[in-house]
């Protein structure tokens, strides 16, 4: 059952959300050649801690996870999808780097993830980002109440499969509130008007995660996630609230 938040809670998670784009907007153009993810990582959460929040990520410890993840923020290069770990390697011109970021204000946390795009990068990897990006605007389109789930998941899939992209198996969205990641799953495919109705005060992080070649993904030795053919990924992610008057995205650097 998803946690349905009061507006007092949905205004501080806007507060939340305001403070992560906010990070994600200073941390963008730090994303270039020669940077390193530890770099970027540092910067995160300098940049946090500057807007009197805490990293969600920091020490977090999934259920069922072997161990907490060791940093603030998520790197994930060119066919890793996500949970990448900062490291020391340099960022090259081509890369697709995907930066994956949480963090708690009063004990509410926010969730966000682009697809930055570093120097010369491909045709068909530039076409796959920017899919996925309105992949992510089409699937918050359809967060409505009187939609269910299932609206959610289908306009996302059928979006990205039209163009001859893939949904990667096994990652998902997920509700957000108190908790990094609460009930619901966010599913990145479905059918229309079938799985959980949205209500009104469900607080929802979207996260369409693709492909260029086939949707399988293995598990690399740092516990991220690469697709098992090798292709180039792409990940965004809002998080958002569902209102009377629609969907609302709370990820907004206003
Ligand atoms: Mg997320």
């Amino acid at each position: 059952m998803a946690h349905i938040k009061t507006p007092q809670e949905i205004e501080i998670m806007r507060e939340a959300g305001r403070k992560l784009a906010r990070v994600m907007a200073r941390l963008t153009p730090l994303v270039r050649v020669g940077a390193t993810g530890l770099e970027l990582d540092a910067a995160a959460k300098k940049f946090i801690l500057e807007e009197k929040a805490k990293p969600s990520f920091l020490n977090y410890r999934p259920s069922g996870a072997g161990k907490a993840y060791p940093a603030t923020l998520c790197v994930s290069l060119n066919d890793t999808v996500v949970h990448g770990v900062p490291t020391s390697r340099a960022i090259k011109d081509g890369d697709l780097v995907k930066l994956d970021l949480g963090l708690v204000f009063k004990e509410f946390h926010s969730d966000m993830a682009i697809t930055v795009m570093v120097g010369n990068v491909p045709k068909r990897a530039r076409e796959l980002v920017l899919a996925t990006k309105e992949a992510l605007a089409r699937g918050i389109k359809a967060a409505k109440q009187g939609n269910t789930l299932g609206d959610i998941g289908y306009a996302i899939q059928s979006f990205m499969e039209k163009r001859g992209f893939s949904i990667v198996d096994a990652l998902t969205g997920h509700g957000i509130g108190r908790d990094l990641h609460e009930d619901p799953w966010v599913m990145n495919k479905g059918t229309r008007g079938r799985g959980e109705p949205l209500v009104r005060g469900m607080t929802l992080a979207l996260e369409p995660m693709t492909a260029i070649g086939k949707p399988a993904v293995r598990q690399q030795k740092d516990d991220s996630y690469a697709t098992k053919d090798g292709s180039l990924s792409a990940h965004f992610e809002h998080t958002i609230a569902i209102t009377e008057k629609g969907p609302e995205i709370l990820t907004l650097n206003l």
